[in-house]
């Protein structure tokens, strides 16, 4: 026999006794509670500054604040969504107090108001956090990945194809001024050459009016004389749109022009894996048990030349340098070991080959390899497996991209020839030449010591959990791998607004 079945009550109109109370449905320990705990504790004085006064009244910073971190650290990106939280979460209008700003005032508060003021609140929550134990500002774990733009890929301007347009221009001129110089060549009577290095659009129109002129009178083929008209009525205004596009462009190789400060670069995690470049943002970040302490964005796709102004900025942040910085060979360069070393910052920085060397014992046991020669620092000579002095003979410096200087060294052996080494020693026709720079050698031993101590190798270790596992989650958990918004400033904002979310959760759940 079937048993009787028992609903329970279903009264949409039943009343309370007294009404309900937002605060009472929000669990003690729910992470909205944490938000508004901590931004409560912020000084976000500088923001309300921001406020100009007059008019209708404004929705108070501290709520929109609150409510804008909120809806990152819930995966809410979309300010429609959050408007639309507002409305029918709980959580939400607990958090605002039930004020329900529209999707336009959180989007200016986004976009606009948080605009060069974030950082500060970002770095207040930090010392919060570092105050509370869960981590510690001494000891800094750095990467960086790559974020999608907010930008079309198919609109690209490209730094190469600029010049390859200018050379073009400049070769067609050269073309039209020799057949000037033909035409001229039976009367021997040619006006004076036209300057055809200065590329701009002054000097084109100038070049192309003094062919005109030249071509005044004169039996012209037909050809020549479309072309000409061609470059009149296009070339300046193409030259000035050049001269824009790399006024943008600055040191970059390119950009996009629905986001021109995203720069094209190869994403690691492409869905496609077809290797297309896509628009996007470098994202530096440090971190310290799975904290980020601090993020920057750059607009180049090399990791190494990024991370000075990092450091940089972790410094102007919280007034102090870190004890020790751990990071992939990406970032072990000259440049970077010496600023760790004059900063006093314990670097445990790979290089590339660190790990070759270690584990490839044909590397390792190589006799020939420059770094096996025996070298004596008093009168600077290599010598070669044979036994041969190789001497200095020449010294340069060279600058890289980021302008940093470098002492080269060069040294060459004696005499090769009949050497039953040769085979195995080096490929040059002459005697065996070697480039050195003592300095970067010196800063490499330096860091391979560190990376091979016990306190290195506990680093090591760390950094892939501590700062790779950071972009795991903001890319996988978060689902952010795409900016929201368009321009520097604005991306600036909205990953900061992401690590201060993954920051928050991770406080609410730690
Ligand atoms: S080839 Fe030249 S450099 Fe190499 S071992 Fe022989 S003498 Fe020395």
């Amino acid at each position: 026999m079937k048993a009787k079945v028992v609903f329970k009550t279903y009264d949409q109109s039943q009343l309370s006794l007294l009404p309900p109370s937002y605060d009472d449905l929000v669990p003690t320990n729910h992470p909205v509670r944490i938000v508004n705990t901590i931004i409560d504790q912020i000084d976000i004085a500088d923001l309300e500054r921001s406020y100009k006064g007059g008019g209708t009244s404004s929705y108070h910073p501290r709520m929109l604040l609150k409510v804008t971190i909120y809806a990152y650290l819930r995966n809410m990106y979309s300010s429609r969504k959050i408007e639309q939280a507002l409305w029918e979460n709980i959580h939400f209008m607990w958090l605002s107090g039930q004020s329900k700003p529209d999707h336009n005032t959180i989007n200016d508060f986004r976009g606009k108001r948080l605009k060069g003021k974030f950082k500060n609140i970002f770095n207040q929550v930090v010392l919060l956090l570092a105050d509370q134990g869960v981590l510690s500002l001494k000891e800094l774990f750095v990467d960086g990945t790559k974020i999608e733009a907010n930008a079309n890929r198919f609109t690209f301007v490209w730094g190469k194809s600029i010049k390859n347009s200018k050379e073009r221009i400049k070769k067609q001129l050269r073309e039209l001024w020799s057949y000037v110089e033909k035409v001229y060549d039976q009367e021997q009577l040619l006006p004076n050459e036209p300057d055809f290095e200065a590329i701009d659009p002054a000097e084109v129109t100038k070049t192309i009016n003094a062919i005109n002129d030249a071509l005044k009178d004169k039996k012209v083929d037909k050809k020549v004389k479309q072309k000409l008209n061609y470059a009149k009525k296009n070339w300046p205004g193409n030259l000035m749109k050049y001269q824009e596009q790399e006024a943008i462009l600055g040191k970059r190789n390119s950009y996009s022009k629905t986001d021109p400060d995203a720069t094209f670069m190869r994403m690691k995690d492409d869905y496609m894996q077809n290797g297309q470049l896509k628009p996007g943002y470098n994202l530096q970040a440090s971190t310290n048990n799975q904290f980020i302490t601090n993020y920057t964005l750059a607009q180049t796709t090399a990791d190494t030349t990024t991370l000075k102004d990092h450091l940089q900025d972790h410094i102007n942040s919280y007034n102090q340098a870190p004890q020790s910085l751990t990071a992939d060979a990406g970032y072990g360069s000259e440049e970077n070991y010496t600023d760790l070393e004059e900063k006093e910052i314990t670097a445990y920085v790979k290089y590339n080959y660190f790990h070759k060397e270690q584990r490839d014992k044909k590397h390792r046991e190589n006799p020939f390899h420059p770094d096996k020669l025996f070298y004596n620092k008093e009168t600077d000579t290599y010598y070669c497996p044979m036994g041969q002095a190789m001497k200095k003979i020449k010294s340069y410096k060279t600058k890289t991209k980021s302008g940093f200087v470098q002492q080269i060294h060069r040294y060459q052996a004696q005499n090769c020839q009949g050497c039953p080494l040769r085979g195995s020693c080096h490929k040059s026709k002459g005697n065996r030449m070697i480039e050195r720079n003592h300095n970067l050698i010196r800063l490499k031993e330096k860091a391979k010591n560190l990376l091979l101590s016990e306190d290195g190798i506990a680093h090591r270790k760390r950094r892939c959990w501590d700062v790779e596992a950071v972009f795991g989650n903001i890319k996988q958990n978060m689902g952010f791998k795409r900016f929201m918004l368009r321009g520097m400033e604005k991306v600036t904002t909205e990953i900061g607004l992401i690590a201060m979310a993954h920051n928050l959760k991770k406080f609410s759940i730690a």
